[in-house]
């Protein structure tokens, strides 16, 4: 059915879409920011109009990044899945006397992350539950553990509610608590639990838990303390064309002010297991496969010149999907993950690992060239000329041993 969509034809594309799409998207392309109502507009596509809208995203993505599809080596940590603050979407959280509830002590986070180092990872992204018995210094805690085992490892950790719940259980403003984990050596946030930038939406989804304005100060804050920050969105639940345009406006307007955003990650709500969909009438049970396809394309349209990279998660969309995606706006394919649970937790098929050769072939696949990149988007590695056959560890490793050592060395204190 993919195969029936053809995005690398712009002109005959654009030839068959109604006179409005064309001309709204003949202005992007030429370098008129996509406004909201044209954006919703483009989310409204079907048929012709909507190959247009992805051709036009196509076009979008080579002129700003060329063919090189980027990835990042890493390994996500979930420290503790104990949460009690009942997000609707959520089916990670477990209470304490769950018999799977667990909280990582810091020497087995550290563990992992030797142990993604010496797989050639160069990122670890950590995450978890609202612990009610964790203190706000349990973070920076977290962050030195990993430091004094792995000094060149970068740490993508902890989502702005994570940040609010430390911040507050430590009555410290942001800013401080943020500089603390910066010092630390923390390198970058994932700038997960946006959801929907919006009240109403986000009343449904997370009962106002952690509002769009705290999300957004928070980020801002991050962005203020000199730490990058991915934006993402989830969608496909009780949202719409409307909502979409709004969330990624505001993504945009943030980072004409701060530049802090590296990347922005559509993720689909994943429906199956989730109290969401069970629980709360008139969800809809995921994005549809033209949702998936239109978010990526209108993201990288209004986004243009301000994010550039545009993310397909094979997490969320399937490795096929996903490399879809790379015809449809996106240019970089996240991590391989090493282990990932919040969003198997929920359902979703994929999330374990796609492993850096895999990676590489997908993208080969895809007719693109494969880049290994940092968290902050420096080139690691070029696939253009090496056959997948011949990767072996992606990045060769020191001392596994000195690492194992030095970790020890460390959980002994
Ligand atoms: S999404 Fe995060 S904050 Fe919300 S319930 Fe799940 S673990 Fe807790």
């Amino acid at each position: 059915m993919l195969d029936a969509i053809d995005t690398s034809d712009l002109d005959g594309a654009l030839q068959r879409a109604a006179p409005p799409i064309r001309a709204i998207l003949a202005r992007t392309l030429d370098g008129v920011e996509l406004g909201e109502p044209d954006a919703i507009t483009l989310f409204e596509t079907t048929g012709d109009d909507l190959v247009a809208v992805l051709a036009a995203a196509n076009e979008a993505r080579r002129a700003a990044k060329g063919e090189h599809v980027t990835f990042v080596v890493n390994r996500n940590i979930n420290f503790t899945n104990v949460c009690y603050m009942g997000c609707r979407f959520c089916n990670f959280a477990k209470r304490m006397d769950n018999p799977e509830a667990e909280l990582l002590a810091h020497d087995e986070v550290a563990r992992r992350a030797v142990e993604a180092w010496e797989r050639g990872g160069t990122e670890v992204c950590i995450q978890g539950g609202l612990h009610p018995k964790i203190a706000g210094t349990h973070y920076a805690e977290i962050v030195r553990a990993i430091k004094a085992v792995l000094p060149d490892m970068h740490i993508h950790a902890f989502s702005p509610f994570e940040i609010w719940y430390g911040a507050s259980k430590s009555r410290r403003p942001y800013t401080d608590f943020l500089t603390e984990l910066k010092e630390a050596g923390l390198g970058s946030v994932p700038g997960t639990a946006a959801e929907i930038l919006d009240e109403r939406v986000r009343q449904i989804l997370t009962q106002d838990k952690l509002s769009a304005d705290q999300w957004v100060e928070i980020i801002r804050a991050v962005h203020a303390v000199g730490l990058p920050s991915t934006a993402t969105i989830m969608y496909g639940h009780v949202d719409g064309p409307a909502h979409w345009a709004a969330h990624i406006g505001l993504i945009r307007s943030i980072q004409k002010e701060t530049g802090g955003f590296t990347e922005f990650v559509p993720l689909g709500f994943i429906h199956d297991d989730s109290p969401l969909y069970r629980d709360v009438p008139n969800v809809r049970p995921g994005p549809t496969r033209d949702e998936h396809l239109k978010m990526h394309a209108v993201a990288r349209l209004m986004l243009k010149g301000w994010v550039d990279n545009i993310q397909a998660s094979w997490v969320k969309l399937g490795p096929e999907l996903a490399q879809f995606m790379l015809h449809c706006g996106a240019n970089d394919f996240g991590g391989t993950l090493m282990n990932e649970t919040i969003s198997r937790a929920a359902g979703a098929k994929w999330g374990q690992e796609v492993t850096a050769r895999e990676m590489v072939g997908i993208i080969r696949g895809a007719g693109r060239m494969p880049v290994q990149r940092s968290t902050l988007y420096k080139t690691i590695a070029f696939y253009d000329a090496i056959d997948p056959d011949d990767i072996a560890p992606l990045v060769p490793r020191q001392k596994p041993s000195v690492a194992r050592e030095l970790a020890r060395e460390f959980m002994r204190g």
